[in-house]
């Protein structure tokens, strides 16, 4: 079981807890950072009978073995299930299948009553894991709130959120809430350099800084970007057909967030000179940032914005972008290098 380093200070605290936990937690914080790393690792080495010194499980007892099993009698995990019709149309447009659905149902919750009232299999604690807690809808909210209401002895219910605003106020306030740290970039860094990774930085400033994100970023995908990236330096030169070819199997989904990551270090760099996403490439962009059109950037990204909202259900994902890029070269008033 994994705790990531941002996280040792934490777990110490928590795992020091062990004995005296309160009946539900919700770990909250950025996407990206391991929250559901942590609370997989908290579970574990909660149910293990001989815990380490450190507090991890021990990886050898029945229970861990259950665990890694994926059949641990004392626990629950409750998340979106694999729905193959839901995704179905999708597929078309965003090249990947068996998508899973964004909700946990009130089924699901409704399932967890009878382990809930079942006495633990080992007369200890049992517990019931919910990621992302966002993927609850107001039925199932409402189910689970009645749990949270009248908890069962010895059970720990443990939420994991990146959107906590999203739940409901009543099943926050339940919670003992618990803020994931997010890592200092240097040691995110490192961490990810320790993972054999090249370009840390440059990644990290893509994803916004969550070093799990930056983790994620295929190499083959990391060379379309440089692509797509190469094409928009030209500005108003720009071929906005080969530039659809670069992205278009992505999805639109990942074209839009490209085109509103590199809009937004456009507006920065024209505005301010900063460059939050391409650091690499700032001396470049703070170039081109300088013959944009500043009205029309601003249009084009709210433009950029509600592609992003439709972005699920596009009419035709392929003519959607190919408007985009047209429009992005139309944003340079002032003739761009070749
Ligand atoms: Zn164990």
């Amino acid at each position: 079981m994994i705790i990531y380093p941002w996280h040792n200070e934490l777990w110490q605290q928590l795992i020091g807890m062990r004995s005296r936990m309160p009946h539900a937690v919700l770990l909250q914080g950025r996407m990206g950072i391991g929250k559901l790393d942590f609370a997989q690792a908290l579970a574990s080495a909660l149910l293990c009978d001989r815990p380490l010194p450190d507090g991890h499980a021990c990886g050898n007892c029945d229970s861990c073995n259950w665990y890694a099993q994926g059949n641990h009698p004392d626990l629950r995990v409750l998340e979106p299930e694999e729905s193959a019709t839901n995704g179905a149309d999708e597929e078309a447009t965003e090249g990947k299948s068996a998508k899973k659905s964004q909700i946990i149902s009130v089924d699901q919750v409704r399932n967890l009553a009878e382990f809930l009232g079942l006495s633990s299999h080992r007369a200890g604690l049992r517990i019931v894991l919910l990621h992302p807690a966002e993927a609850l809808n107001a039925a199932s909210a409402n189910a689970l709130l009645k749990m949270l209401e009248e908890p069962p002895p010895e059970v720990l219910f443990v939420l994991v959120t990146h959107n906590p605003q999203r739940l409901l106020p009543t099943i926050r306030s339940r919670c003992n809430k618990i803020d994931m740290p997010f890592p200092e970039r240097r040691l995110a860094e490192e961490w990810l350099a320790g993972q054999g990774i090249q370009h840390a930085a440059e990644r990290l400033s893509y994803v916004g800084g969550a070093p799990l994100l930056a983790l994620k970023v295929e190499e083959g995908a990391e060379k379309r970007l440089a692509d797509l990236h190469r094409e928009l330096h030209r500005g108003g030169r720009m071929d906005p057909f080969a530039s659809v070819a670069l992205c278009i199997k992505e999805g639109i989904t990942y074209t839009v967030e490209a085109l509103q990551k590199w809009t937004h270090d456009l507006l920065s760099a024209h505005l301010t000179g900063e460059i939050r996403y391409h650091a690499l490439q700032a001396a470049s962009l703070q170039e081109l940032a300088k013959g944009v059109d500043l009205p029309k950037l601003l249009d084009f990204q709210r433009l950029l914005n509600e592609a992003r909202r439709s972005s699920q259900h596009p009419l035709n994902a392929e003519l959607q972008v190919e408007s985009l890029m047209i429009q992005y070269t139309q944003l340079f008033a002032t003739p761009t290098k070749p």
